[in-house]
């Protein structure tokens, strides 16, 4: 409900939904907000913002809103409230009961990309340091993880090359397997401002999205590939880039391995990887794709844009290092207008890669088996840290169901919801002795909790989100938590519980401490983020201010670092019981599992996952816009509305994840990138029939 009246009061804050970051103004009366005003001095929107984030404060005082620690013996008791000493000392005990009986790594945790940087690098921390092992992953392990590993191995760095502005420079832009009108809304009006302003546009996703046609733009070339296939598309752009002689070859003469390049240009240069060979797997025309790959290569700055129709796929780091090999190749790294510039989906989820919340890697992506850098954080933590990498989400859950895995700490993230293979999530949960839940709702994993403490919306927050752009942004803490005490604060009182001190007197403490631990973070600080209003890290010595474009003169790890990138199809196949391929994606109005929006004035829009489905493949099956239907895997089965779309492609279908009751993960596949394990949920064979009953 949208309220009226002058505001006594304002603070400027971050908006907590997607990777755009678009501050606002979260005006008052007394300690009620009553309006969010997108903010004019916010870098990322410029005083713009979308549906979503001016409604954001509407689920924070939401009648279901958990305010009260609990706890219970097993799930199927019912839930007691408990004090909050009461609830962290249950916990720790717990965790100090399994490691005892079942050794040092049966205890874990889950970070969130819905969380500040400060209370994400205090749970990774109270993982090292007070579980004393390395089993702590974050979200962003299922959606943008192959960004990280792809990034790094060719460029040096897990992030994004570019600021958002300077798409403004951009001549050509190729957009890969995202939505932005629906993911990004913000950042897509700044590609359409340019794109009406003339520059050119490729959109290569399975959906006929927004961006390809809608009043005021219409893409260049849209290439409608099947699901599974971004890297046989990916190599047919090398091999017309290599062919036709439009490298760039002062570029990667002086900013490339050489060696490493012509293995690449020679391997994408044969046969199997034209676009005529191609066309078998990814259904486009092989005359699109040649002139795509022209008119990126030759068209001025080239800038790549992707989602995790990129990520989210068995070959999703590939598919990463497939852009890096052809925006190198065409000389489009490093200056406006240019770069691989992942979309990032939730408000943190670079924040929560850079804080060390993956098993392997320390804050900065630093590896935990480095000796001095281990060293740094045992003289500040103050003790022997662990150098063997710890478990992955998909590795907790594996050895969950086998029985070793036994306790799992999970801030702010709903996994039996939002995680693939809905029924092997829920048995790992259900296998474990202690599964301690920090939300803000009541949600589906908390079925499987023992310890339930209640969680801070944004607007209860603290601290600093790092947006896709590598922008530090400050969260500041509009009203008092609702449960009475700072997450971070929790955090610190479980560490303790546990038995290793920790102690900050408020979140900028814990910013000191991450800019002395993390380079790229050197020179970061609460009063330089006052002054400057936000930072884009690399923030140190060398680049005071910031560093809005990366590799610039060179690249981060030296020489650009080309990868051979062979299209292997994935095991996921379609076959006579399941002849059509699910792809899944977002919508405006909802954000992700929909926790939040489905509790906000916005979510009303949009009250039901519906299945698209192209009218060939509804007529074929006698399907009429609007019936209810089946819709199965080898994983399971879901009913839901059909809808009857010319977006889709015959024999692709398409619906949204935000409403537990489809369940959509219900039927996605256990697939998952080679390198990461994010999972596989841009594709899954399926067949749709009609049905009478949910
Ligand atoms: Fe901005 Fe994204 Fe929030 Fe919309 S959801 S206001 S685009 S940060």
């Amino acid at each position: 409900v949208i309220e009226h009246g002058q505001p006594e009061h304002s603070k400027v804050t971050t908006c907590a939904y997607c990777g755009v970051g678009c501050s606002f103004k979260a005006e008052m009366q007394g300690d009620r907000v009553i309006r969010m005003v997108p903010y004019k001095d916010g870098k990322a929107n410029e005083g713009h913002s979308c549906v979503k984030g001016r409604f954001a404060w509407g689920y924070a005082n939401h009648r279901d809103r958990m305010t009260k620690p609990m706890i219970r013996a097993r799930i199927t008791d019912p839930w007691r409230e408990v004090s909050w000493e009461e609830a962290i000392s249950h916990a720790a005990s717990e965790f100090k009961r399994i490691q005892a009986r079942y050794g040092r790594e049966s205890v874990g945790a889950i970070t969130s990309s819905r969380c500040t940087n400060e209370e994400v690098f205090l749970v990774q921390k109270l993982v090292r340091a007070a579980f004393r092992n390395n089993n702590v992953d974050t979200c962003a392990r299922v959606c943008h993880s192959p960004t990280g590993y792809g990034l790094k191995t060719t460029l040096g760095t897990s992030a994004g090359t570019q600021d958002f502005k300077s798409v403004a420079k951009a001549d050509v832009i190729l957009i890969i397997g995202a939505n932005p009108t629906d993911g990004h809304p913000v950042f897509a009006s700044r590609m359409k401002k340019r794109i009406r302003e003339g520059a050119r546009l490729i959109v290569a996703d399975p959906r006929r999205i927004d961006m390809v046609k809608s009043p005021h733009i219409k893409a260049d070339y849209h290439l409608p590939l099947r699901p599974g296939t971004n890297v046989a598309l990916l190599n047919a752009l090398g091999h017309v880039v290599v062919t036709e002689g439009l490298i760039d070859e002062s570029y990667v003469r002086e900013r490339c391995d050489l060696d490493a390049f012509e293995q690449w240009a020679r391997f994408v240069a044969r046969e199997e990887n034209s676009p005529e060979a191609s066309e078998q797997y990814t259904g486009v025309p092989a005359a699109d794709v040649r002139a795509a790959a022209r008119l990126y290569a030759t068209g001025g700055n080239g800038a790549i844009y992707y989602g995790l129709g990129v990520t989210e796929h068995s070959q999703g780091s590939t598919t990463v290092m497939a852009m890096a090999n052809l925006a190198m190749a065409t000389g489009n790294i490093g200056r406006d207008g240019v770069g691989i510039n992942p979309l990032r989906g939730q408000n943190n989820v670079q924040g929560s890669c850079d804080m060390g919340s993956f098993p392997h890697e320390f804050s900065g992506y630093r590896h935990v088996a480095d000796d001095s850098t281990r060293q740094v954080f045992e003289m500040m933590w103050g003790v022997p840290l662990d150098p063997e990498q710890g478990l992955r989400i998909t590795n907790m859950l594996d050895e969950a169901v086998d029985g070793t895995f036994k306790g799992l700490y999970v801030q702010g993230e709903d996994i039996a919801q939002s995680d693939p293979n809905t029924k092997h999530v829920t048995a790992g949960l259900a296998a474990m002795e202690c599964v301690v839940i920090q939300d803000i709702f009541l949600n589906e994993t908390a079925k499987y909790a023992h310890v339930f403490l209640p969680g801070a919306s944004f607007l209860e927050k603290d601290g600093t989100f790092t947006n896709a752009e590598r922008r530090i942004n400050r969260v500041r803490q509009v009203m008092a938590p609702l449960s009475g005490k700072d997450e971070w604060q929790v955090t610190i009182e479980l560490a303790r519980a546990l038995g290793y001190e920790m102690s900050y007197a408020h979140p900028g403490e814990i910013m000191d401490e991450i800019a002395r631990l993390t380079p790229s973070f050197a020179g970061v600080s609460y009063d330089k983020l006052e002054k400057l209003g936000s930072v884009q890290w690399p923030c140190n010595e060398k680049a005071p201010t910031g560093t809005p474009l990366m590799h610039v003169d060179r690249f981060v790890r030296g020489k650009g670092q080309f990868m051979i990138t062979e299209f292997i199809a994935t095991d996921e196949r379609t076959g006579p019981r399941f002849p059509l391929l699910l792809t899944t994606g977002r919508i405006l109005s909802q954000y992700n599992v929909g926790a939040q929006t489905r509790r906000t004035e916005n979510g009303a829009w949009h009250d039901e996952d519906v299945l698209e489905i192209h009218p060939f493949d509804a007529e074929s099956r006698g399907i009429r816009d609007g019936d209810l239907v089946s819709l199965a895997s080898r994983s399971g089965d879901i009913a839901l509305r059909a809808e009857i779309s010319e977006r889709m492609q015959p024999g692709v279908v398409y619906t949204t994840f935000h409403h537990a009751k489809t369940g959509a993960n219900v039927i996605t596949t256990d697939y998952s990138d080679w390198a990461t394990n994010c999972p596989e949920y841009k594709v899954t064979a399926v067949e749709v029939r009609r049905t009478n009953h949910y």
